[in-house]
């Protein structure tokens, strides 16, 4: 590799014209998990990412252990093994504390990590290429358009303003919440359900190392109402925590929200042994929205496949999203596998089945709850009755985690049917 004369590390020239098997749009959870699995399957991947790793992606940075079982089956083990490593959550509202451990569920690790976009995207792409896939960074996919045996990708390299035409039998579209080209094959997102808002900024904290990932269920906008969303702070371990404000959609006048605000009184309300202050904050906050619950259709197209983000795959319940990437990103490499085996692009449409399999009764339960957490008494009684009996938190904390047996998929809708029985006797 060259080096620029601005200091910017010069990739190497794209050849202009390239066929492949599978071409993959975007280098995040969901499309560094698609191409993983295809090139470990052997099929001649590509992966195009528009910006250059690492790069700054605004998150949380949590991972559950469902995302760990995701990056230890990548072989991610020991290259994460330097994260900061934590063992469940400490919840706060009406007064209240609740410490709670991660469930034990057969097959998923106890702990989770906190660890910065800017390396676990980067860590997790690089182990992706080692499998075989070739990667494009700083390379945009800017058209895409499906034949009847193969799609034809336009690429443009950001470095050199050059464009190259690929030819590939698949493609994936993993372009994250804005998705360009999935709105271009019709992928819609259903606007009669919510979506998230959310916030966040780092701030150097002397609890960096807390072994507990923190959550502030009742936060208040000016007027003291109580809003469908929480506040979380996060430990990264290295000096840093990752303070944010997630929000949904339901509430009334919610386009009023100024979220920065939000996020300030937050952080002037947390406990003040986690140091947070303007003096303490590092950068300027960003924000970011959560396409969520199965929102978007038309996730299988002649020849294509939608992944993570774009396809408004977050859970509803704790806006995690990571997981969802990985995981939805390995569906589509094996739907995209039984095509090939079976040399039928129709087979493509089994990957509608596999998320439903997975996600569908869940997200089901999810997008109920979203409505039923537009009414803040509802919120009210649903989280108050949570504080006041761990046994009951915990079981939340499994449904909101998604880290559930079938039997508590049950227990989730007997809550919230009675949730929604108190909703209609109480008035707006
Ligand atoms: C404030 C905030 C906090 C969050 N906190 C958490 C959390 O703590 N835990 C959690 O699990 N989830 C969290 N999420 C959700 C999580 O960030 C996403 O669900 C996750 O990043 C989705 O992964 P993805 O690969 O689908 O998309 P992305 O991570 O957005 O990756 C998409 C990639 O595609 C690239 N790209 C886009 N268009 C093109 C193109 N045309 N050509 C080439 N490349 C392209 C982009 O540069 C990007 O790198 C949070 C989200 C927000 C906004």
């Amino acid at each position: 590799m060259e080096i620029a004369n601005n200091d910017v590390l010069l990739l190497p020239e794209r050849p202009t014209n390239l066929a492949c098997d599978v071409l993959v749009i975007g280098g995040g959870p969901s499309g560094a998990s698609a191409a993983f699995w295809l090139a470990s399957n052997g099929y001649d991947t590509l992966l195009v990412e528009k910006k250059t790793f690492p790069r700054e992606k605004t998150c949380g940075d949590g991972l559950t252990p469902r995302s760990l079982r995701q990056l230890f089956d990548m072989g991610m083990t020991e290259p994460l093994s330097f994260a900061h490593k934590y063992f469940g959550l400490r919840t706060r509202a009406f007064g209240k504390e609740l410490t709670m451990d991660w469930p034990k569920v057969p097959g998923l690790p106890e702990h989770g990590y906190v660890i910065t976009r800017y390396d676990l995207d980067e860590l997790v792409l690089a182990n992706t290429e080692k499998t075989g896939a070739k990667v494009w960074q700083a390379c945009e996919a800017i058209a895409a358009e499906p034949k009847e045996d193969h799609v034809k990708i336009l690429v443009k390299d950001k470095q050199r303003d050059t464009v190259s035409e690929i030819t590939a039998r698949y493609l994936i579209i993993a372009e994250g919440a804005n998705a360009r080209i999935g709105r271009s094959l019709q992928v819609k997102r259903n606007r009669q359900l919510p979506f998230g808002l959310a916030i966040r900024g780092y701030y150097s904290s002397p609890r960096s190392h807390d072994p507990y990932i923190e959550s502030q269920l009742d936060i208040r906008d000016e007027n003291n109402l109580l809003l469908p969303g929480y506040g979380w702070i996060f430990p990264l371990g290295d000096g840093r925590v990752n303070v944010g404000i997630g929000l949904v959609s339901t509430m009334a006048k919610w386009k009023e929200v100024n979220t920065t605000n939000l996020l300030n009184t937050f952080t002037r309300q947390a406990p003040s042994s986690w140091g947070l202050s303007p003096e303490s904050r590092i950068g300027e906050p960003t924000g970011g929205k959560l396409p969520m619950g199965m929102s978007s259709s038309h996730l299988v197209g002649q020849r294509y496949l939608v992944v993570g983000d774009a396809g408004g795959l977050i859970n509803p319940f704790n806006g995690e999203g990571i997981a969802y990437g990985y995981e939805s990103g390995r569906l589509a490499a094996a739907a995209i596998s039984e095509a090939f085996a079976g040399d039928n692009p129709a087979l493509l449409y089994g990957y509608n089945d596999m998320l439903d399999m997975h996600y569908g009764s869940y997200y089901k339960v999810a997008r109920l709850f979203l409505r039923l957490m537009g009414n803040p008494e509802v919120l009210r009684i649903l989280i108050s009755t949570g504080m006041y009996s761990k046994t009951v938190m915990t079981i939340l904390l499994k449904i909101m985690s998604n880290l559930m047996s079938e039997d508590d998929i049950g227990i989730a809708e007997t809550i919230l049917k009675v949730a929604a029985k108190l909703s209609k006797n109480i008035p707006e």
